[in-house]
């Protein structure tokens, strides 16, 4: 049985490590960026996710992040972060690596999360460097398109996410790479294992000496190196390793 052998895994666990990607919000209705109903088979993600593309035009760049913008604001952690935060409160996780901006991490009680793309929750001017509430933002889109900065009035109001182009947060990256060396049990979730440098995170863990466990609805390059993969909805399966560990 997989989901037991997981089980096992995790509760023997030292420092388990767990890497999230956006397929542990899709049960939460934030749509994901590959896969099935994935937001790259309705937009190129160069054109419309890229520092150049939004230098270029703001506008265009906010016209798309509206409707991504509202969805994220309003989902809410489903049964897969909330197993994650049972998970780090019982001592079987040492961490959670995110490649999500939409902080669903946090409001599922989460204290150790590090954020490799950023956070959805703000918004920062490039010009002048002061920050807003993302949702402050989200609220005058209707009437003011692209947003200007409240302090200087610049149109380069971008939210504090990693655009393609952009350095990824070195503390960040630094942080996850020295806890893949140091885990001795690595959990992936949701991600579909091709954005580098945050597919580095457990290909270090399992050189370093970890058991992995990948946890996707589809097959991911990195199945072949797991001790155990299931196949399913991470909403559904996490809860059910949960049960196990406690039970
Ligand atoms: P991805 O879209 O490349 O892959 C998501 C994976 O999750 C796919 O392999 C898919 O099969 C799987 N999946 C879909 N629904 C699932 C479910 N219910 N349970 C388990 N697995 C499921 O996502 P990624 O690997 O995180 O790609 C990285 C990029 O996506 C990053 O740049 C990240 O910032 C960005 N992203 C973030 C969010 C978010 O914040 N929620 C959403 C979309 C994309
Ligand atoms: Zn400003």
């Amino acid at each position: 049985m997989t989901v037991r052998r997981a089980a096992e895994l995790l509760a023997t666990a030292r420092q388990g490590l767990a890497l999230t990607g956006a397929g542990v919000s899709a049960e939460s209705g934030i749509p994901t960026f590959r896969g099935e109903g994935g937001l790259w088979t309705k937009y190129d993600p160069v054109k419309v996710s890229s520092i150049e593309s939004f230098l270029a035009d703001p506008a265009a760049y906010w016209r798309v992040s509206k409707e991504r913008g509202s969805i994220a604001l309003a989902a809410r952690p489903n049964p897969g972060h909330e197993a994650l935060a049972a998970m780090e409160a019982a001592g079987r996780l040492a961490a959670i690596v995110t490649q999500n901006t939409d902080g669903l991490h946090q409001d599922s009680g989460s204290t150790h999360v590090i954020e490799l793309h950023g956070s959805g929750r703000m918004v920062q001017c490039l010009e002048c460097g002061s920050r807003e509430a993302r949702a402050d933002v989200q609220r005058r889109l209707d009437t003011e398109m692209p947003p200007h900065c409240r302090s200087c009035g610049s149109i380069f109001l971008k939210p504090t996410v990693v655009l393609f182009g952009e350095p990824m947060p070195a503390a960040a990256l630094n942080e996850a790479f020295e806890l893949a060396r140091q885990t001795d049990v690595m959990l992936v979730v949701g991600s579909s294992l091709v954005v580098y440098p945050a597919a580095e995170v457990p290909l270090l863990a399992v050189q370093s000496g970890a058991l992995m466990i990948v946890v996707n609805a589809e097959p991911t390059p990195f199945d072949r190196f797991a001790e155990v993969v299931i196949h399913g909805r991470s909403g559904e399966v996490l809860p059910e390793i949960g049960r196990l560990i406690s039970g």
